[in-house]
């Protein structure tokens, strides 16, 4: 019924009728319905197309329909569409076996959960019973999903109205050049500025209380930021000085979106607990989980762990995330990230800043970065209001409203388009998509005021 606009009306229809969506006012939505994808592109029932420079939600890194992904989950399907957890599974073992060889040194084993949230739940479970302690440090700026103690940890505006869930989290200020907590003006100024003020943190909150750190390895949702050099062998270097376990939230970056397998094998560091999911299967079937450390894996070989989940390593999203290790292989995912990141994106962001004065800064790594919209360069005052809705987000919205026009589904948060295609999308279409964005960057530069 591609291009059936009774079939657009209907799917809108039971949608609105039936379909409760989540962080929307129910009477304030119009959900576009979407009748189908392949690659970097969907289509909705009346035939418009859209380049997805947003991975959906950062999480269909091998894009629409792969077809070994598909017949991934086809085949295992017809073997054995599930199996509960406490029994052994091939396809389980095999993904838990190649993630923990693509890890960090002294990696040890997955837990498997249904998604993110569930993966960051079971990592402050895994640091809080192994260690004994229960305060969980987290960043300001940050989203880590939206279950209780998930949500408490995000610190951005999600988190405001569930508040709070887990009393024991505190948040923390990490570096940001740009939006400088600690007024500095260099990446080296910051990181030392950022790691003294951390220090004090841990200091003053107990380090005997305090049972983990927890970060996003390169900030998603809240801005792109890439920790400057030396940040994280520091945070590193704080947790071993002060006993406190290190977990890299790795769902949105791990995986290929920063041309690595895990965001944080480019920074020299090395985490005791991982999380992971969106790009372990692109979606196709929910999966997330935690990569854990030998010692922590030790504290419970003799003592049972208190927890799990009837979908623990679910067979369709193994198979699909076996076969995800198979693809990147296959087609060299990482190698063509790095590249297309370092000679398509980051010279034509360059230029979007030379030649567009609303672009107050561009920063990012791989396939994975923002445009940091401003309506004045010297102050850096945003395009809108930090947390704008209603009027005082229109000018935001109209740069959105004109990529979309254009046939573009950008990746929109706060003042910032941030760009996160498929890591499959061909280079012809990353070029378009960017040429509309030069575009829509003409409507953000007309409020310009500075
Ligand atoms: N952690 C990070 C860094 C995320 O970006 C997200 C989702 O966007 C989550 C956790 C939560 O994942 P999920 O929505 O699968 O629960």
């Amino acid at each position: 019924s591609f291009g059936d606009t009774d079939a657009q009306r209907e799917v809108r229809q039971n949608d609105r009728g039936y379909v409760f969506h989540s962080w929307s006012a129910q009477g304030a939505i119009n959900p576009l319905p979407i009748a189908k994808g392949e690659g970097a592109t969907f289509w909705d029932y009346d035939g418009n197309e859209f380049l997805d420079f947003s991975s959906q939600l950062v999480n269909l890194n091998l894009g629409h329909q792969h077809p070994g992904l598909v017949k991934a989950i086809q085949e295992q399907a017809g073997r054995l569409a599930t199996i509960q957890p406490a029994m052994a599974n091939d396809v389980r073992g095999e993904l838990a076996k190649r993630i923990v060889e693509h890890s960090f040194e002294g990696a040890r084993s997955v837990f498997f959960t249904n998604g993110g949230a569930e993966a960051i739940e079971y990592a402050v479970r895994l640091a809080r019973q192994s260690s004994g302690k229960r305060k969980i440090l987290s960043r300001y700026r940050s989203y880590h999903g939206s279950t209780g103690t998930a949500i408490t940890m995000t610190g951005e505006p999600r988190r405001w109205a569930n508040d709070v869930i887990d009393g024991e989290v505190v948040h923390f200020f990490g570096p940001f050049v740009y939006r400088s907590a600690f007024w500095a003006t260099t990446p080296e100024e910051e990181t030392e500025r950022a790691l003294a003020h951390l220090e004090q943190q841990i200091q003053l909150e107990g380090a005997s209380t305090i049972a983990a750190i927890v970060l996003e390895t390169v900030t998603g949702t809240n801005g792109v930021l890439v920790p400057p050099p030396g940040y994280l062998p520091g945070v590193r270097a704080l947790c071993d000085k002060y006993g406190i376990l290190l977990i890299c939230d790795e769902v949105m970056v791990g995986f290929g979106r920063t041309g690595e397998w895990f965001a944080y094998q480019a920074f020299d560091v090395k985490p005791d607990l991982v999380t992971f999911a969106k790009g372990v299967n692109s979606g196709y079937v929910p999966l997330g989980g935690v990569v854990i450390s030998e010692e922590i894996h030790n504290a419970f070989v003799d003592r049972p762990f208190p927890g799990g989940l009837t979908y623990s390593g679910h067979p369709l999203a193994c198979a699909a995330g076996v076969a995800t290790f198979d693809i990147f292989e296959a087609e060299g995912i990482l190698e063509r990230v790095r590249d297309l990141g370092a000679r398509v994106v980051e010279p034509r962001l360059r230029e979007f800043a030379e030649k567009h004065k609303s672009v107050g800064e561009y920063r990012g790594t791989g396939l994975f970065w923002a445009l940091e919209l401003v309506v004045d360069r010297e102050t850096h005052e945003p395009l809108v209001p930090f947390n704008a809705a209603g009027e005082a987000a229109a000018p935001f919205n109209a740069v959105v409203a004109a990529c979309k026009a254009a046939g573009l589904w950008p990746f929109a948060a706060g003042n910032r388009l941030q760009i996160a295609p498929p890591l499959v999308i061909s280079e012809e279409d990353l070029v378009r998509g960017l040429d509309i964005i030069d575009a829509a960057l003409d409507v953000a530069d007309s409020y310009y005021t500075g």
